[in-house]
């Protein structure tokens, strides 16, 4: 048997503009960016990478540069909400910066939490949940955004399903998640330890439009397993379930398997290793077009296709209200 999933390893979404999607992710969210890479099955477009300070599994959001994809189609089958845990009591705080970074946002109170919904750059559901768990978050010092307040990694998923019957077994009798409460038409699930980073929530809307591959979408979510050993059983185990199971692919930072939940909506099983030091060291993180060596003939070529990203410094990004803070502490 596969050691439990833990929780959510990265969210991978489209993009159809990735400079703005890095202004959002680090100017706004006070994200690092990580990793600037290549979509492997893709080359010649990016796979850009935000994360804590390491891009830890869990705190990995993740981006496909589609510039020509068509335009947001969110719907059914696909995750429609991305969700972060931020410490409880920082809402105040995210609200005045959303409100003098000019950035829309509404309060929701749900189960157990407060939250601000927003949108990101691509119009992709955000929510910034006051319930922070994550203690495996490593902060990055130099973020616009104060340690005290900072995203925390993510909080939870939701996804959108014309109907949940196959997945709600899929989920509780072959993945390892149960099944913790309701409320309307939404159905929360946690796995592993529980609590904010293992929690899946499903929407059911049979009269929803179906959701489409499209820019400002959700491409898939990737659960955590602990190693390539658990991954191999975890893929024996869908297989058996009469899921479609890829073969292990190895993405350089992670090894990964990918299948369909009944519902349509692309789940991966990601390793936690090796992680995003295997190829720049923790303070050069995102600095350089990172390629898995099997790319490196074509490094030259890549370079002069890909747009240049510029990544938001702390001097670039206006009110950064948490690093004057630090200064006034004397840190
Ligand atoms: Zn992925």
């Amino acid at each position: 048997m596969a050691a439990s999933i833990p929780g959510i390893h990265h969210v991978t979404c489209i993009t159809g503009d990735v400079q703005k999607c890095v202004d959002f992710y680090v100017g706004v969210l006070g994200l690092r960016f990580v990793k600037k890479s290549i979509n492997q099955d893709l080359p010649d477009t990016y796979h850009i990478y935000f994360g804590d300070y390491l891009g830890t599994p869990g705190t990995a959001m993740t981006f496909f540069g589609w510039p020509t994809w068509p335009k947001q189609r969110a719907g059914s089958g696909q995750i429609t909400t991305v969700s972060f845990q931020v410490p409880a009591g920082s809402l105040g705080f995210w609200s005045n910066r959303l409100k003098g970074l000019g950035v829309d946002h509404r309060m929701v109170s749900r189960f157990d939490a407060d939250a601000i919904v927003l949108h990101d750059a691509d119009g992709i559901e955000v929510e910034l949940v006051a319930q922070a768990a994550n203690d495996r978050w490593t902060p990055w010092p130099d973020s616009p955004v104060d340690a005290e307040h900072a995203i925390h990694g993510f909080h939870s998923v939701t996804m959108t399903l014309a109907e949940m019957a196959a997945t709600f077994n899929l989920l509780t009798s072959v993945m390892g998640f149960r099944m913790v409460t309701q409320e309307g038409n939404r159905t929360r699930f946690e796995t592993g330890a529980g609590g904010p980073h293992s929690i899946l929530d499903v929407i059911e809307s049979p009269e929803g439009p179906v959701g489409e591959e499209s820019i400002g979408t959700v491409h898939h979510v990737a659960w955590r397993t602990p190693d390539p050993e658990n991954q191999k059983v975890w893929r024996d185990t869908l297989l058996t379930a009469g899921r479609n199971v890829t073969p292990v692919i190895d993405r350089w930072y992670f090894k990964s398997i990918y299948y369909r939940e009944p519902g349509g909506v692309l789940f991966e099983i990601a390793t936690d290793g090796p992680g995003f030091t295997v190829d720049e060291p923790p303070e050069k993180l995102g600095t350089t077009l990172s390629l898995p060596p099997w790319f490196q003939v074509r490094r030259d070529q890549l370079d002069e296709i890909l747009p240049p990203i510029v990544v938001p410094t702390t001097a670039t990004t206006g009110a950064h209200q948490g690093v004057v803070n630090q200064h006034e502490r004397g840190h």
